[in-house]
């Protein structure tokens, strides 16, 4: 049985003390989350992930979820009542706008709670997970007659929702998709078509699931200028607005599959189903991608997560398993042998996944405070400044926290040993839960190829000179500081490294597109060094001026930071250099075999 714990002070640290989340009070719902009431809410939300969540999350693997013959799918044991009180709670409603039902707090408390339950149970956080893309896409795009209709009970959490673009032929490629949409004349649609792998497309934990359906509707253009979203309910609606008759849609199937098995992963069938179109005809792929980014940043946290309830087994497993002696001499004389915590490899693992989850934790919610500024600053530049970043972070935050969450459920996984990799332990379900992070939502070669083939270029390179300059006048600031010595230098050197390579990019992958692709996973893992870098450098500061100002009983915490980014500038960083070097080598070796050599 695995434990789990909500880190709410390093939470805590990281808003209040590292990012200035104060700062920010005259943003509309910032000055509601006080830092008493944001202490409030982290304090309830760890419980519910706690003493909820967390021990269904073993429960849901082992259980899965089952469709029977009418079509209908059971969640596991346990899964609708945990739900019931989240909705309850009002947690799907936390950050959605006041006038529809929600609180209106800031995405980033939200993404601050979202963690913690995410951690506790991701198979279960997934159905309002969804939700809350299928309501950024309504509130985005919906006309004010959707929005009445729809918001207030998808934010109250009573009617659930999903992402459905997936069909057999077409994933990453969405301008293969089939799906038709034909007008009936009075404004609604016939949807008809078949989609695969849609999370949560069929359960018993709401009265209504609202399908977001891609689709082209008839004489629409060939590829992806010719999709249009529609908001496809699995009830229509009678006159009172209430869930009525059955719409003509239904899950064929639900997959068997390696992970997440509490969330039915589900085949829809849509035969003439009742569909309104949401936002402009033929501009569904701009309507989707509001759903797709709020639904990235939601997945990289997935594999911090992961990664969080990974590490925190690992360690305590590392200080109980007793196996061999200290190199230096043994800790625990007075026992057969020392606790495998004391050897240096074992260190270098729950080091690496320390270090990896406090900075990703600060990315997530710096990302996730940019995105409240991008929507609520009343500044146009401000407004700009922050929605340029988060754009280009959104594929960092996507890629690297979930390709290095798989990683780190690896790594804690190792730490038990042969036990890691028999049930018992739990150890088993991260790996396997952790691994669809990196598929989802745009497998990670996608996220990589976004970064380099899109966000790089947009409005002349705006966002990420921006970025470039921001760190790079950190390092200047704190340059006389000897006591930052360690983290600028490094910091600095792992900056020139990604300029270097952006630079590369710049002369190479125009004229050889080849040079762009071959380049793209390692510049995503570059800049997400620098941006993990980044955030270890601030929280180092942060802690030391703690320090110098007595640090209110909280000395070992703010000496663990400071030694925790140590270890990152050290250790981590200096990867910056292999990646520059494998960038820089171009395509002509990795695209020289034929086909039929391989
Ligand atoms: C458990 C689960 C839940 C899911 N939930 C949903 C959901 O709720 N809604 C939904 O619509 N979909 C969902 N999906 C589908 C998921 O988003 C797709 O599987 C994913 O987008 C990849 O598409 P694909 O599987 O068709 O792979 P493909 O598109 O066939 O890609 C195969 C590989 O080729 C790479 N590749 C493809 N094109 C390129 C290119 N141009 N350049 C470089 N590399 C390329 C990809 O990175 C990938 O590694 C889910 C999938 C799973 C397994």
């Amino acid at each position: 049985m695995t434990t789990y714990k909500a880190p709410i002070q390093d939470t805590l640290f990281v808003l209040n003390d590292v990012l200035g989340y104060q700062r920010y009070s005259n943003l509309p719902g910032f000055s509601d989350a006080t830092p008493d009431v944001l202490e409030a809410i982290l304090a309830e939300g760890a419980k519910l992930a706690e003493n909820v969540m967390h021990p269904l999350n073993r429960v849901g693997d082992m259980e899965g979820c089952v469709r029977h013959d009418d079509g209908s799918v059971t969640t596991p044991k346990g899964f609708k009542d945990a739900y019931d009180q989240y909705r309850e709670g009002g947690w799907m409603g936390l950050a959605a706008p006041a006038e529809f039902g929600g609180q209106g707090l800031p995405y980033a408390v939200h993404t601050a709670v979202s963690e913690y339950m995410i951690s506790a149970n991701m198979a279960l956080m997934m159905y309002p997970g969804l939700t809350q893309g299928a309501i950024a896409a309504i509130v985005t795009h919906g006309s004010d007659e959707q929005k009445a209709t729809w918001l207030p009970k998808l934010i109250e959490g009573g009617w659930t929702g999903t992402m459905n673009l997936t069909e057999p032929h077409c994933g990453t490629d969405l301008g293969l998709l089939r799906t038709k949409a034909v007008p009936n004349g009075d404004g609604s649609y016939r949807i008809s078509g078949q989609k695969i792998f849609i999370s949560a497309g069929e359960h018993d934990m709401s009265d209504n699931i609202v399908h977001l359906v891609l689709a082209r509707a008839e004489g629409a253009p060939e590829g992806v200028k010719g999709i249009s979203l529609f908001i496809v309910p699995k009830f229509k609606l009678d006159a009172s607005g209430n869930p009525g008759e059955r719409n003509t849609l239904s899950c064929g199937s639900i997959e068997e599959k390696m992970g997440i098995h509490g969330n039915s992963t589900c085949v829809m069938n849509y035969d003439e189903a009742e569909g309104m179109l949401l936002g402009e005809l033929n501009g569904g792929l701009k309507a989707m991608f509001t759903m797709m980014n709020e639904a990235r940043l939601g997945v990289g946290l997935q594999g911090l997560s992961v990664s969080e309830i990974a590490y925190q087994n690992a360690v305590s497993y590392a200080k109980d398993r007793l196996q061999g002696r200290s190199l230096s001499g043994a800790k625990a004389p007075d026992k057969k042998a020392d606790p495998i915590i004391v050897h240096p490899d074992i260190r270098r693992s729950l080091m690496t996944m320390k270090a990896f989850n406090e900075a990703g934790r600060a990315l997530a919610l710096w990302t996730a405070i940019k995105s409240d500024v991008a929507h609520r600053a009343g500044d146009d530049k401000d407004r700009q400044a922050a929605d340029d970043y988060t754009g280009l972070m959104t594929p960092v935050v996507k890629g690297v926290l979930t390709d290095k969450g798989f990683d780190h459920a690896v790594m804690a996984q190792q730490v038990f040993g042969g036990h890691g990799y028999v049930e018992e332990h739990g150890m088993s379900q991260f790996v396997r839960d952790a691994r669809i992070a990196m598929i989802y939502e745009g497998a990670n070669g996608i996220q990589a190829l976004d970064l380099v083939g899109r966000k790089l270029a947009q409005n002349g390179g705006r966002a990420v000179q921006a970025f470039f300059k921001e760190v790079g006048e950190f390092c200047e600031e704190n340059r006389a500081d000897e006591k930052m010595a360690p983290f600028t230098k490094a910091l600095k050197k792992g900056l020139n490294d990604l300029q270097a390579a952006t630079m590369w990019l710049v002369q190479n992958g125009m004229a050889k597109p080849d040079n762009a692709g071959a380049a793209s996973t390692d510049y995503m893992h570059l800049f997400g060094l620098v941006a993990l870098g980044y955030m270890w450098a601030q929280m180092a500061r942060s802690a030391q001026a703690k320090l110098a100002e007595g640090a209110n009983g909280a000395t070992v915490f703010y000496d663990t930071k400071l030694v925790t980014a140590r270890f990152f500038m050290e250790r981590i960083m200096p990867e910056t250099a292999t990646r520059l070097a494998r960038i820089s080598s171009g395509a002509d070796t990795l695209m020289a075999l034929p086909a039929e050599a391989f």
